[in-house]
């Protein structure tokens, strides 16, 4: 069935509306959640906001239709990464249409998703619908996935457990059942500091520091040299990676500290406390004794920034399946990149990654979803609405 044009316009109009707010992930995204808020109460639909520690960030989960059983969930993040550094020809935070794409920060990622559903929940609101669907809006997606875990943990604690989840993260409106896992630590290695011409009163941090990051790279190898040989992900193993290296002040001083930025991408179903339980024992027995023979106070500090959980290919899973029913799609494969698909499956709800527009655009200058793309969800949600109206 072709779209119908106002459904369309409306979508339009709605990723417009959301790409006014720079919800950038370092600001606040409170100004988007309250505008979302109040349409949704104008429709008679109450929302649940969950907060991060601080109060500026939220979350927002709703449920239309039946509240005692669980439904299906249509998943986004509300912030976007920054447009610093980027030569945009067009104003990011105010959607352009040109030709048949839509320019501005989010427009794939993902706000024309979140919009799409918005534009839908008056349909929705007045179809006496059997099966509920439930929005999760969430904080901090784009700095590890943050946000999503106290929507997952609320739900668990309080509310019927849906039964699939799809997150609308830019697919091409392909059928997504997997992603790796994502872990990033930063590690603070502390020495002595001294003149450089007597190097025996010092402990060198930068030194130490780069044994770690040999021993990860060896780990690395040793993990790629075993890979899954039955596994869909390219390529098929954990990686591992240091990104950031920061220490030392000047030539003749030796370091007294040194920071690492490192991470790990991790398949679904492997085990990254392994990697990091093998990373910690190296630096506490091989590398600290040396330095704490200088100074007792040095050593190596670990902290754990984010822990994004992996999304296991489930071929039979209610999400996989009505996705299918729905579109006809008789294939599903993963991608590289993280989502927050992997937190809900973790926590018993079956997901998929399905949305429009492509990761190709998301994050550049420029960043543009296509109109065909959104007429394609459009279509997918009203058809939605539809099954959810008669399932049970
Ligand atoms: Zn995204």
């Amino acid at each position: 069935m072709p779209t119908s044009p106002e459904r369309l316009e409306r979508a339009i109009a709605m990723t417009e509306r959301l790409i006014a707010f720079d919800t950038t992930s370092r600001n606040s995204n409170l100004a988007l959640i309250e505008d979302v808020k109040a349409y949704l109460d104008g429709l008679g639909i109450g929302s649940r906001l969950t907060y991060d520690d601080g109060g500026g960030k939220a979350n927002l989960w709703c449920t239309i239709g039946p509240e005692e059983r669980g439904g299906i969930v249509l998943s986004g993040h509300t912030d976007v990464v920054p447009v610093d550094g980027q030569e945009w020809t067009t104003d990011p935070f105010s959607l352009t249409r040109r030709g048949g794409k839509l320019y501005g920060r989010g427009a794939c990622d993902m706000k024309a998703f979140v919009a799409i559903a918005l534009s839908l929940a008056p349909e929705m609101a007045t179809a006496d619908l059997k099966v509920p669907i439930h929005f999760a809006f969430s904080y901090d997606e784009e700095v590890g996935c943050i946000g999503v875990q106290r929507i997952v943990d609320d739900v668990v604690a309080n509310l019927p457990l849906p039964r699939a989840v799809i997150v609308g993260e830019p697919t091409s409106m392909k059928l997504i059942g997997g992603n790796k896992g994502t872990r990033i630590y930063k590690t603070r290695v502390t020495g002595v500091p001294g003149h450089s011409s007597d190097p025996r009163h010092g402990a060198n941090a930068i030194t130490a520091a780069s044994r770690m990051i040999a021993f990860i790279d060896d780990l690395g190898q040793e993990i790629a040299a075993n890979p899954q040989t039955d596994s869909p992900f390219d390529p098929p193993y954990t990686t591992l990676t240091v990104g950031v290296i920061d220490g030392g002040t000047a030539h003749n001083i030796i370091p007294e500290f040194c920071d690492i930025t490192w991470g790990m991408r991790v398949l679904p179903d492997d085990d990254g406390d392994v990697y990091e339980n093998r990373i910690r024992n190296y630096c506490t027995e091989v590398l600290e004794p040396t330095l704490k023979a200088i100074a007792p106070h040095t050593g190596f500090e670990h902290r754990k920034l984010v822990d994004s959980a992996g999304l296991r290919p489930e071929h039979e899973s209610a999400a996989e399946t009505l996705v299918r029913q729905l579109t006809g799609l008789n294939q599903s494969s993963v991608v590289s990149f993280g989502t927050e698909a992997g937190t809900f499956q973790r926590a018993g709800m079956p997901a998929v990654i399905f949305g429009p527009g492509s990761i190709d655009q998301a994050h550049k200058a420029d960043e543009f979803i296509a109109v065909d793309q959104m007429a394609q969800c459009v279509d997918f949600m009203v058809d939605l609405i539809d099954w959810a109206k008669t399932a049970d």
